[in-house]
């Protein structure tokens, strides 16, 4: 063959092979086959399991809340394990006025409002710690100090990190009253104050930015005698002539008038003295809490768990990570809490790979773990007569009503979820129950043919049916959607 011709039919086959492999990757044939028919990821496994935890999130801060809600309004039973310290970081800031679209508001109610708006979208919290991992088993085993084992399908590691502290007297004292780690957060209460910032490497040189703006005065206290920050920290600044550096300076003890931070004693160059500044901000590095994650997952040097490819994914396949543990840069609320909604999207795509769904958490829901608590349900009354449908009909603006026979399976699958829906709008919407064969006459007057039937009124009238059984979070956007 001449040699034209062979680069000619080169051409053809190549781009063949490759347009064929674009479609089926395109159809998800290659990606999904990889994961769903791997073997150490075959759902039976699970079938001699107990304390099944679809989703287990380990850690309650803004990663954790984030993930959990949208683990959750994903339809997944998700569990979350509040740890040693539920909230996390933010427990202990006092004012947060940087969340975008909410102007002020205590850290402590931030996360109040956020574990309250996982917990209506079903997330289940355990106020358990997880304290060991085993990620080289699937279903993932995790031990907790409850003496619990949980076998998760898929975790989320969102343990957060830990500000180093000085560990002088007062410094516990004043935590959050004049001493912070977080100048992005705490700065503009510091405005034409006098600040100390502890720390020498480019998280204290950052702070003393952030506070340039606010402050009156900033001084950078070093324990040695020379700053590790970046040559371009060391630059930056300079633009600002109210940031100064003192060496060989610690501070031994806080002092304040019982609310707020008043002064410090200082060693300077081995001589103690005393002196006034209102606000402290330490720089003095961070500490993720990583421990649980050493030898399960990938871990960089200062001990972040190493995250891939711009997702949440960890080294292991259906262990993800999020916050502050991952991430050793922005150390936001507001990071955390995005990169915690992407850690539960990534989860839902791994669980949908490994072909589990809410479907099959409903049949196992035997199996599953809820900790104490948990799912919480309304029991729904069985309706007594024609004449007291009609007069729950008529005083309830918003009224349910499930249609069932005793004989029907998916009747029986029905009413624990409608029963949480029930539970989520007590004293919203009215729910009852009735058995078709006790009530033939109102069932053909209701043209309900099939069982079950919910069936939504509003104003004494239909505005809703479903026809078959759902998963709960199903069914509560079905009687949402409708009594809006
Ligand atoms: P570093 O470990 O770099 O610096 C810690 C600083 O705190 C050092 O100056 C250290 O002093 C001092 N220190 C530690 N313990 C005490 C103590 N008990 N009392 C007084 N001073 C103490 O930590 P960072 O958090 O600054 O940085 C961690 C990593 O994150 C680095 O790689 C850094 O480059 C990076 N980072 C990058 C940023 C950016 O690029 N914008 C911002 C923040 C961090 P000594 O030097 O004497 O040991």
């Amino acid at each position: 063959m001449k040699r034209k011709n062979l680069i000619f039919w080169g051409f053809v086959v190549t781009a063949i092979i490759a347009l064929a492999g674009g479609l089926l990757w395109r159809g998800g044939w290659i990606g999904k086959k990889c994961i769903a028919s791997h073997p150490s990821f075959s759902l039976d496994q699970l079938h001699d399991k107990e304390g099944i935890v679809p989703v287990a999130i380990i850690g309650s801060g803004p990663a954790g809340l984030a993930a959990a809600l949208y683990s959750a309004r994903g339809g997944m039973h998700t569990v979350v394990f509040e740890g040693d310290n539920p909230g996390g970081q933010l427990m202990l800031t006092s004012w947060v006025e940087n969340w975008p679209g909410m102007p002020k508001k205590l850290g402590k109610d931030l996360i109040a409002s956020a574990r309250d708006q996982a917990r209506a979208f079903g997330a289940l919290f355990a106020q358990e710690t997880v304290e060991s991992i085993n990620t080289g088993v699937w279903p993932f085993v995790l031990k907790t100090n409850h003496g619990r084992t949980i076998h998760a399908l898929a975790v989320i590691i969102v343990t957060g990190a830990t500000p180093k502290r000085l560990g002088v007297p007062g410094e516990d004292r004043y935590w959050g009253k004049g001493v912070t780690t977080c100048a992005t957060c705490d700065a503009p209460f510091y405005k034409n104050a006098e600040v100390f910032v502890v720390g020498g490497g480019d998280a204290a040189f950052e702070e003393a930015l952030q506070l340039a703006p606010y402050a009156s005065k900033i001084t950078l206290l070093l324990r040695g005698d020379k700053a590790r920050a970046s040559v371009a920290m060391h630059e930056r600044i300079k633009a600002y002539p109210h940031i100064h550096q003192r060496f060989n300076t610690k501070i031994v003890e806080i002092l304040g008038d019982g609310s707020h931070v008043t002064g410090v004693v200082l060693d300077e160059n081995k001589v103690r003295k005393e002196e006034s500044i209102r606000g402290i901000f330490l720089g003095i590095g961070h500490a993720p809490n990583s421990a649980l994650a050493k030898g399960k997952v990938d871990l960089d040097e200062a001990g972040y768990l190493v995250l891939r490819n711009r997702t949440q994914a960890t080294s292991v396949k259906g262990v993800f990570a999020a916050g502050d543990v991952a991430d050793h840069r922005y150390r936001q609320a507001g990071v955390a809490a995005g990169d915690g909604v992407k850690a539960a999207l990534d989860t839902l795509d791994f669980l949908r790979l490994v072909n589990f769904n809410e479907r099959l958490a409903q049949q196992m829901e035997s199996q599953l773990f809820v900790p104490e608590g948990g799912i919480q349900r309304l029991k729904i009354a069985d309706l007594a007569s024609i004449e007291e449908f009609e007069t729950l009909v008529k005083k309830h603006t918003l009224f349910v009503l499930d249609c069932y026979t005793d004989i029907c399976p998916s009747c029986t699958q029905l009413l624990p979820a409608l029963e949480r829906v029930a539970f989520e709008n007590e004293g919203r919407i009215v729910f009852y129950k009735a058995n078709v064969n006790n009530f033939p006459t109102l069932a053909n007057r209701l043209n309900v043919q099939t069982a079950p039937t919910v069936l939504v009124f509003k104003n004494g009238k239909v505005v809703a049916r479903l026809m078959r059984a759902v998963p709960h979070r199903q069914l509560a956007d079905f009687v949402n959607s409708a009594t809006k």
